[in-house]
């Protein structure tokens, strides 16, 4: 696909329009009423692989797009995923574009956003459920709590290559809040490490959260003294919290997947 061609604003011609829907965390009944409204209409929908093919039968009518995978399994480039949302929307199409979790948080639907913009195409976004916040949820960790944490912070445990993780590790272990990281398994040994280095108590306590809720929900609770020997069965997709309100886990433990549990799912599907 040429991509200049696709960049170029002939917003004229346009009819169709993107929308940048959020699919939420993993579980399909944290899609917003909005988001399912959109996929009803889409006649295409460009789907990412952490947004929950169940979600998929929400628009039994529309071409689907594997956003996460060419015939050679390798995930489509970013670019040409928006040169295939840019051209399907002047094609005149509805155009849904399903992300997991929320689309602007750490998913690059703000550069996608930037190219529909750049193009002159028609957009929405459609906040998600993030998994940032839903997965400490189905933990039973609140990610703030009065008198424990009075503030959240996200962090991308992702870089480019396999570089070490380039970030402000004084200012992340500072005071006692609670500590958000996304796309952070493969480095969480960089990660603890740096945090005690740079100051955060090796007693601070850590949980693991791998599938969050899923029925395949997979925790495992430490401190940062003792995580890394307890890791070892963890694989992505996970979130690492790290704070007092992980604690918390133990009482408020909600999310127990049984038999009853997913037949309410599948009916709210
Ligand atoms: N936009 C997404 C995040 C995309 S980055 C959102 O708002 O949720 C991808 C990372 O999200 C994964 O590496 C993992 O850290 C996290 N993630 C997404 N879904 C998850 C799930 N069900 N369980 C655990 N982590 C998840």
């Amino acid at each position: 696909m040429d991509e200049k061609k696709c960049i170029k604003n002939n917003a004229e011609e346009t009819t169709g329009i993107v929308y940048l829907v959020g699919g939420g965390p993993g579980d399909p009944g944290l899609l917003t009423l909005r988001g399912l409204d959109y996929l009803h209409r889409a006649d295409v929908v460009v789907y990412d692989r952490l947004a929950n093919s169940l979600l998929l039968d929400y628009a039994p009518q529309a071409q689907l797009i594997d956003a996460g995978k060419e015939p050679d399994h390798h995930p489509i480039p970013q670019e040409q995923i928006n040169c295939i949302l840019i051209e399907k929307a002047r094609e005149g199409k509805t155009v849904v574009r399903l992300k997991g979790g929320d689309p602007f948080v750490f998913g690059r639907g703000g550069e996608e956003a930037q190219a529909l913009a750049d193009a002159g195409i028609p957009f929405e976004v459609v906040p998600g459920v993030t998994s940032a916040i839903a997965v400490p949820a189905y933990a039973g960790i609140p990610v703030t709590q009065r008198g424990m944490a009075s503030s959240v912070t996200f962090v991308t445990g992702h870089c480019a290559g396999r570089e070490p993780l380039n970030l402000n590790w004084s200012a992340l272990a500072q005071g006692n809040d609670t500590l958000v990281f996304l796309m952070g398994i493969h480095h969480l040994p960089q990660i603890v490490e740096s945090l005690i280095s740079a100051g955060r108590a090796s007693e601070t306590p850590v949980a693991l959260i791998e599938q969050g809720t899923l029925p395949e929900q997979k925790i495992v609770a430490g401190t940062l003294a003792d995580i890394l020997e307890k890791a070892s069965d963890i694989r992505p997709p996970a979130i690492i919290v790290i704070g007092e309100v992980v604690k918390l886990h133990s009482t408020l433990n909600w999310f127990h997947p049984d038999a009853t549990y997913l037949s309410e799912m599948s009916n709210v599907r």
